[in-house]
């Protein structure tokens, strides 16, 4: 029997464990907390979104969405929802193809895998931090920091990423994947809120508006979000932002572009504004704008124009003075100091280079050796991409390493 030794006892690490030991081999989890899956607890706000019907490489970022292509035509959705059917855990679908367990409980997710885990008897070391790796003599030697140490054939290494360190050990794969000669491409927290510079913003913490917002650089637009956005004292939060930090990199000059009213066009809001401002010539600007935008946001926006809503009336207001407001609306600007830190990210984006493993997640710098999950440079967008891939990874990672042991 072939000796399996996965480093990581997160999503990718737990199916990689999984596969390999139903496809014959003995396997030991090597996990540095105090127990597996810690990280699964806190996904999909407890919830655990542990995929999504629609998989597509758009919805990913890499630096070699190429490579991503191929190895993700091996992963359709049905790779997550039969594992979970084999272990035991019935799954769902949302309208949006987002895939949670029927029960709506990532501890039940958990649960399931442990005991999976212990039904296909895989080793779990816990307390347990890889610092070593290293092939010699026809195998892998792996050592931790407790002064352990073990043997085996093959080696998959699922350890993770820089993201939310709270929730495992952090960072330590990517060294460990460099002695064996990888390179990492550029690290950047991802899936996390913005920071922005604005004065307006202090005043506005713990808003939450329904809009579209754009990521522009360099003149021009890089992505466009549509969706709940929180406004927070240091910047922008909530799902269509986190989405655009996937897009902005090491992007220096950035905005965010926030449209309050994307449904309608400028020219529609400027004649609603104007037609709004006749009505009521005697209004101060607070009365006659009443009613289209939380209040606070609309004190903002006055402000910005130079505009005082309590002590002007519509009368004294400019042509030019409403077609800033109209604008302001429309394109509301924040400048972005950059992402929220590591703290706050839920993925890391950056990772061991895409064109240094095969089809079969071996690697092409050692032989033997695997990687999954978050440790490749792969970062998925919200809505249960990045679970996938680290599901699918691990397991056809965990199934190759026992075939290619038998080898
Ligand atoms: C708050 C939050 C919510 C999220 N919600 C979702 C969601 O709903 N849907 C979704 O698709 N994705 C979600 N994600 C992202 C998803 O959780 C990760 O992409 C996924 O867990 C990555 O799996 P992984 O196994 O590669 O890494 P991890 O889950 O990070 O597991 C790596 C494991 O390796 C261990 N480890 C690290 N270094 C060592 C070492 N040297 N020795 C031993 N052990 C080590 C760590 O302790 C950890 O347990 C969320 C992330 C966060 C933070």
């Amino acid at each position: 029997m072939k000796e399996i030794l996965v480093v990581g006892g997160g999503a990718a690490g737990i199916a990689a464990a999984l596969s390999a030991a139903e496809a014959g081999g003995r396997v030991t989890i090597l996990e540095g907390l105090n127990r597996p899956g810690k990280k699964l607890l806190v996904t999909g706000n407890g919830r655990c979104n542990l995929g999504n019907t629609r998989i597509a490489p758009e919805c990913y970022h890499t630096a070699r969405p190429d490579r991503l292509k191929v190895l993700l035509k091996q992963m359709p959705a049905t790779l997550t929802t039969d594992f979970f059917e084999r272990w035991g855990l019935m799954t769902m679908a949302d309208e949006a193809g987002r895939l949670y367990p029927y029960c709506r409980q990532a501890s039940m997710v958990v649960d399931v895998l442990l005991l999976a885990l212990q039904r296909r008897g895989v080793a779990v070391e816990t307390d347990c931090t890889v610092t070593e790796a290293f092939w010699d003599r026809g195998g892998f030697t792996v050592k931790s920091s407790q002064g352990s140490r073990w043997r085996s054939d093959a080696l998959i290494l699922a350890a993770g990423g820089k993201a939310a360190p709270k929730q495992g050990l952090n960072g330590g794969g990517y060294a460990l994947a460099k002695g064996f000669g990888h390179s990492c491409t550029p690290l950047y927290p991802c899936l996390t809120a913005l920071r922005c510079t604005h004065s307006a913003l202090r005043g506005l913490k713990g808003i939450r508006v329904l809009c579209t917002v754009a990521l522009c650089a360099g003149g021009r637009e890089i992505a466009r979000e549509s969706g709940e956005l929180q406004l927070t004292e240091y910047g922008v939060s909530g799902i269509p932002a986190m989405q655009l930090s996937c897009r902005l990199g090491a992007q220096k000059g950035a905005n965010v572009s926030v449209d309050f009213f994307p449904d309608c066009s400028m020219r529609a809001l400027h004649t609603l504004l104007r037609r709004r401002a006749e009505e009521c010539p005697d209004s101060t600007l607070e009365d006659a704008f009443l009613g289209l935008l939380h209040k606070r946001i609309m004190y903002a926006l006055m402000k910005e124009a130079g505009l005082s809503p309590l002590s002007r009336t519509v009368r004294t207001l400019r042509p030019e003075e409403l077609a800033r407001l109209a604008e302001l609306l429309k394109n509301w600007r924040l400048p972005v100091e950059g992402p929220m830190g590591w703290e706050q990210a839920q993925v890391t984006g950056g990772g061991i280079a895409l064109q240094e493993i095969g089809d079969d997640f071996q690697s092409r710098c050692r032989p033997g050796l695997y990687l999954a999950g978050e440790v490749l440079d792969v970062a998925g967008e919200c809505g249960g991409y990045n679970l996938h891939w680290a599901w699918c990874s691990g397991i056809l990672a965990g199934r190759r390493a026992v075939g290619e042991a038998e080898l």
